[in-house]
């Protein structure tokens, strides 16, 4: 009878003589792309958007989503999303990143240093960071009543304006399964975003400027 004609042997050597030359010829090192914020005539411009999207409450309590624990049900931490934003941002003031959930944000501000609460001023003022929507939360538009909806949104802008002197300019509604009509006046005709971004999955972008 024939032996099989690759041992167990010949194929360890063939993987690591394929794992040698990929280290020898391909340069794995970390590479700088040509990256900006402005367009690029002639070419497809991608705009990609760092942005959050943090539940306050769904799988997991909202204590459970802003310290890390019970990842078996969902691996989220919120408090470690702003925590690595800071020091990211700092580190490439090219980068910009939107936040949007107040009822995270504010328990995460109100346990950092003086130090870091003037660095995310900083990034704040420099437009490296900016608050969309800026409710304490991404309400649900189809159970809620309209009055909570304005009321959950004026307790987040009027803690953004008293920590940064800053109103968002713009809606960040991206997981609701289509809008109702009370949340699409909401956000045009009294809440008065620039821009609202709203659900991927109903994609009608309403530009005002
Ligand atoms: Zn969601």
């Amino acid at each position: 009878m024939r032996r099989s004609s690759v041992t167990v042997t010949e194929t360890v050597s063939l993987v690591f003589v394929l794992w040698v030359f990929a280290v020898v010829v391909v340069d794995g090192g970390f590479i700088k792309y040509e990256t900006g914020a402005g367009t690029v005539e002639g070419k497809l411009n991608v705009h990609l958007v760092p942005h959050s999207h943090d539940d306050v409450g769904w799988l997991k309590t909202i204590d459970q989503y802003f310290v890390g624990s019970n990842n078996s049900i969902q691996g989220a931490s919120v408090r470690n999303v702003l925590d690595s934003l800071v020091v990211a941002l700092l580190r490439d003031p090219n980068r910009k990143f939107i936040f949007g959930e107040q009822a995270f944000f504010q328990r995460w501000w109100a346990e950092q240093s003086l130090e870091i609460q003037e660095e995310m001023k900083k990034l704040v003022y420099s437009g490296q960071l900016e608050f969309v929507n800026g409710g304490w939360c991404m309400h649900d538009e189809a159970a809620s009543h309209y009055i909570d909806m304005i009321d959950q949104t004026t307790l987040g802008h009027r803690l953004i304006k008293q920590q940064f002197n800053k109103t968002p300019r713009a809606g960040w509604q991206i997981d609701p399964f289509g809008h109702s009509a009370v949340q699409a006046y909401l956000l045009g005709a009294e809440i008065w975003y620039m821009h609202d971004w709203p659900s991927p999955i109903a994609w009608v972008t309403v530009m005002r400027n």
